[in-house]
This record gives C-alpha cells, sequence and structure tokens, in this order.
C-alpha cells in the first residue's frame, strides 16, 4: 500500500488529463489577478500583523493593561464606550495613551446592543439596538467619533460593533458606517484565513474569556503560520468583567515582544491603512499610516524609528 501510492504507471488518457491540466492551470495563471500582484508583506518583513484591542473602556485596561503594553513598547486599540464614566474622570491618561501612539477606537457612545439576542436581558429598553434606527446609530457614531477627535485629534479611526450585532432595527448598519473608518472588527473569530479576501472593513477578532497564557499565544501563533492577522479583542484584565488574568496578558504581550520578527503588533487603525496601501499603492494619503513602518538592522530586527 505504502509502496504503490502515487507510483502507478499512467496510461494514455492519464497523461492527456494531466497535460490539459497544466494548459489549463497555466492559463488561468496569466489571467488571474492575484497571481500577477506581488504576496501581501507586513512592515519590518513580520509574518503577521497582530491587534490586540480592548473594548467597553474599563478601569483595569488602564491600571493593568496599558502599562504592560508601555512597558513592553505594544501598540493596541482602546474601544471607548464614550458615555462611560472612566472616559469622563479619567480623560487625561486615555489623552496620554493616544499621545504614547495607541489608537482611540469607536465603539459608540451608549453600547446599543439587540436586546432580542439570547442572554440579552443585561441592555437597557432605551439601548436596545432591535428598536434604533441605522439613521439614528450613525448619528451616534458619528457624534462618538466628534468625541474621540476632541479627546485625541485625531481624523481617522476604527470601529467595534457592540456585541457584534449587525442589524439595527433589522436592518444591516456597517455599511452605512464604513466611509467614516478605516475599518471595523464586525463579527466573532480571530485569525483570518487568507490576506486575499480579507475586507477591512468585516474583520472577525477572538473574544477570550478567561483564557490561559498559552491559548492566547496560540491565537498568535496561527496568525504567523498563516501569514496573515490575528485580533483579539479583551474587556477586563485582572478584574472588571469579561475577563483575562493579568498573569496570561503578560504571558501573550512578553511572547509578542520577544519575536518582533514574526509579529507586527499595533494599532487597527495602521493595521487596516497598512492593509489598504498594500492592495492600492496610490490610495490616497488619507489612508496613509500617521507614520513610517518600523525600520531593521542590518539582521532584519526592528528598530525603532528617530523621532
Ligand atoms: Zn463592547
Amino acid at each position: 500500500m505504502k509502496q504503490t501510492m502515487g507510483k502507478q504507471p499512467q496510461g494514455p488518457s492519464t497523461a492527456l488529463a494531466s497535460a490539459l491540466l497544466l494548459g489549463l492551470t497555466l492559463v488561468l495563471s496569466v489571467f488571474s489577478p492575484q497571481a500577477r500582484s506581488e504576496p501581501f508583506q507586513w512592515p519590518g518583513g513580520a509574518r503577521a500583523a497582530v491587534s490586540l484591542s480592548y473594548d467597553d473602556a474599563l478601569p483595569s485596561q488602564l491600571d493593568t493593561a496599558l502599562p504592560a503594553l508601555n512597558a513592553l513598547g505594544l501598540k493596541a486599540t482602546f474601544y471607548l464606550t464614550l458615555s462611560s464614566p472612566v472616559v469622563s474622570q479619567r480623560l487625561p491618561e486615555w489623552r496620554r495613551a493616544a499621545a504614547a501612539g495607541h489608537e482611540l477606537g469607536n465603539h459608540t457612545l451608549f453600547h446599543p446592543c439587540s436586546r432580542s439576542a439570547p442572554g440579552r436581558d443585561w441592555v437597557a429598553a432605551h439601548r436596545d439596538l432591535d428598536r434604533i434606527s441605522v439613521t439614528q446609530l450613525r448619528e451616534e457614531i458619528l457624534l462618538a467619533n466628534a468625541y474621540l477627535h476632541a479627546i485625541d485629534g485625531q481624523t481617522e479611526r476604527t470601529f467595534t460593533a457592540p456585541c457584534t450585532d449587525p442589524l439595527a432595527a433589522g436592518q444591516p448598519y456597517l455599511p452605512a458606517i464604513k466611509t467614516d473608518f478605516v475599518g471595523i472588527k464586525s463579527r466573532i473569530g480571530g485569525v483570518a484565513p487568507s490576506m486575499a479576501t480579507l475586507d477591512p472593513w468585516d474583520v472577525s477578532t477572538a473574544g477570550p474569556v478567561d483564557a490561559s497564557g498559552a491559548a492566547l499565544i496560540a491565537i498568535v501563533q496561527e496568525a504567523a503560520a498563516k501569514g496573515t492577522l490575528a485580533s483579539i479583542t479583551f474587556h477586563g484584565i485582572g478584574g472588571d468583567y469579561l475577563s483575562v488574568s493579568q498573569e496570561a496578558h503578560q504571558a501573550l504581550l512578553q511572547h509578542l515582544a520577544a519575536h518582533p520578527k514574526l509579529y507586527w503588533v499595533e494599532s487597527f487603525v495602521k493595521i487596516a491603512a497598512h492593509l489598504r496601501q498594500q492592495r492600492e499603492p496610490a490610495a490616497t494619503s488619507r489612508f496613509e499610516p500617521a507614520s513610517p513602518p518600523p525600520a531593521q538592522d542590518g539582521q532584519g530586527r526592528l528598530v525603532p524609528a528617530v523621532p
């Protein structure tokens, strides 16, 4: 069995079929747009991009996650629910996070979710996405962008859908805000299967709760093996709700920081902008990254850019 596999003699009809298949493959490869495009490249020759995000503006994100990221020089995105008192009461800290290179992302003002979905008794009636129109929600999201601009001065950012719910009053709302953002995290998932098909406005993200460090590291390792993008959405870090322990979070950050040739860890706004640049090199400056991609030294290690 083992020896005969793949060694069967080819008859004339098999040889003809093989020749036709080869010819067809060559014809398709000449006319396929993908075959002519360069392979996807992340800055610094990294194998994968990693987008770490922290939703809902929780105290443990400022107290635990942000110092851990800063200590290792890793950049992330904080998707703020802007009505949270943790935004208004700790404004200087969010502003410093933005100044340090983290993105303050849009997670709406009031975090509306569909109350009809399972386990959603906690959704207040006046924040029920089943009863909020697309027009009304877009107004809320644009006002959230204005508030964020007042905090960080930025004009480009990304969005994460509260509860990853795609419908407002039963209608898809993400298409209505697509032009207001560089990228959108819209679904549960985590690792992009292919860069050729990845839509920056429909990115899936993992939502680990009570996960181990090894489980978190496995997500980014999968992205490195595929050469794509890993997105992880955290809530509490060592506290608050839907939490991951401080130890598990730290284990992931140390793994990422220890392998700069494998992982480009950046804010989602810069990752999405890079994605667009790779696809459309002549894209307008609106989508250019705010800072140049990291430089490399002679050994291919990432080196910090000169200020
Ligand atoms: Zn949320």
